[in-house]
């Protein structure tokens, strides 16, 4: 994962809910990228009951990546301004 700039490492630093957040999304972004790798083998190897079975866990945890992003964006608002979430947003997307 590719983390932008001094600014948003120092705001990590400083903040403990910051901290939390973005350990807590990238738990959630390597669930999420191993098991779409495990959905490409699976239907690579024409797996089809696998398939299905890992298209609802790579659903679920896209949606648990997508939930802890936007933890992330509502914390930065609350907290630290919105010209900072913005900031964040971008960074988020460069990931
Ligand atoms: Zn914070």
């Amino acid at each position: 994962m590719r983390m932008s700039g001094q600014t948003q490492m120092n705001l990590i630093q400083r903040c403990a809910e910051c901290q939390r957040l973005w350990w807590k999304y990238s738990i959630t972004m390597v669930k999420h990228i191993k098991l779409e790798d495990k959905l490409q083998v699976a239907a690579a190897a024409r797996e089809s009951t696998r398939v299905t079975e890992l298209k609802v866990l790579v659903e679920s945890a896209a949606q648990q990546r997508t939930h802890a992003r936007q933890a992330i964006s509502h914390h930065e608002q609350e907290a630290h301004g919105a010209r900072g979430a913005k900031e964040h947003s971008r960074a988020m997307l460069a990931a």
